[in-house]
């Protein structure tokens, strides 16, 4: 009789939409790290990397990237896997982190997709650029060839230093790539996206880790990135997209079950929000993380409020129009 009971209750609450769980980690069917974010026409679309390791695995497994869109930011679709690593036929695996941006070209929205994997044929880690008429993809390899590569930079002689794509295309049409692991870089992008504008620059940024990411909120350029090791996410702002920067403190806390923690800023339906990783799913750990978003506040001089990570998540904030 209890599990009638039980069983009647749980389907009440199905039926009133009630959650039957905390809204964060947003996917606890996977693990999943690295959020990447795009908004179009009222729809959210949540881009991350799948860790595959087993308990106990000692590094990262991580082979394709995943997609899941939203109209409210609580009920998401799982499209399964946009591309995988291997889909760089110059690349020898590995789904690290990366972000996405919608452009026009020729007439036509193009959507690219810029991802860490990798090099098959240069030792160590590389960028590179997919392209979709699509943002649930797939993702073709837009050059046939790696944009960013480990060793055309020589500032640190780690392999990872040119991880972490973000990719900003300012309101004059410039498109910026920073990234970096150790030493914060950035490079201006053609308008075809898929090619170099000019140098590669280094910025000086005090505790830099990795995960930058550049966005723009009423005239000012924030500059957000993870710093120490465990990571926390701290920012800087600046009056340009390439600064000069001034620190500007701490955004969110550092994980207790992964010692990284990967945000992108964005915002939807006239809020702001904050997606991230931490590693609260079941089994969870450095290698087998899971990610979640926050409501963003800013205070009145543009500066960012805190973040707490909660479990509720943000409240469902849906778009007109949009559905599923
Ligand atoms: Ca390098």
């Amino acid at each position: 009789m209890k599990t009638c009971i039980a069983a009647a209750l749980a389907a009440a609450l199905a039926f009133a939409g009630a959650p039957s769980r905390a809204a964060n980690p947003l996917f606890p069917q996977l693990y999943t790290a690295d959020p990447a974010v795009l908004v179009e026409n009222g729809r959210a679309y949540l881009y991350v990397g799948h860790d595959e390791a087993e308990p106990g695995g000692k590094d990262f497994v991580m082979n394709e990237w995943r997609v899941f869109s939203s109209c409210d930011l609580t009920h998401w679709t799982d499209h399964g896997a946009p591309m995988k690593a291997l889909d760089f036929k110059w690349a020898k695996g590995r789904a690290w982190a990366s972000d996405i941006t919608r452009r026009v070209v020729d007439g036509k929205p193009a959507y690219f997709f810029y991802a860490t994997v990798e090099h098959g044929s240069i030792p160590g880690f590389a960028i590179g650029v997919a392209r979709s008429d699509s943002p649930l993809g797939p993702f073709t390899d837009a050059r046939g060839s790696a944009l960013i590569t480990n060793d055309m930079t020589t500032q640190t002689d780690i392999a990872w230093d040119d991880i972490d794509p973000a990719i900003f295309v300012d309101d004059d049409g410039q498109a910026y790539l920073y990234f970096g692991n150790t030493v914060l870089k950035y490079v201006k992008l053609k308008g075809s996206m898929t090619e170099l504008a000019g140098p590669i620059n280094a910025v000086a940024v005090k505790d830099f880790t990795e995960a930058s990411y550049l966005h723009k909120h009423r005239g000012t350029y924030y500059l957000s990135y993870s710093q120490h090791f465990p990571e926390e996410t701290a920012y800087m702002t600046g009056p340009s997209a390439i600064g000069p920067w001034t620190p500007r403190g701490v955004i969110m806390a550092r994980n207790e079950k992964t010692p990284t923690i990967h945000q992108a800023i964005f915002e939807f339906n006239g809020k702001s929000y904050i997606a991230y990783h931490n590693a609260k799913l079941p089994g969870g750990g450095e290698f087998r993380r899971s990610v979640a978003i926050e409501e963003l506040h800013y205070n009145a001089d543009g500066t960012i409020r805190f973040v707490p990570q909660t479990d509720a998540g943000p409240a469902a904030n849906p778009s007109p129009g949009c559905k599923g």
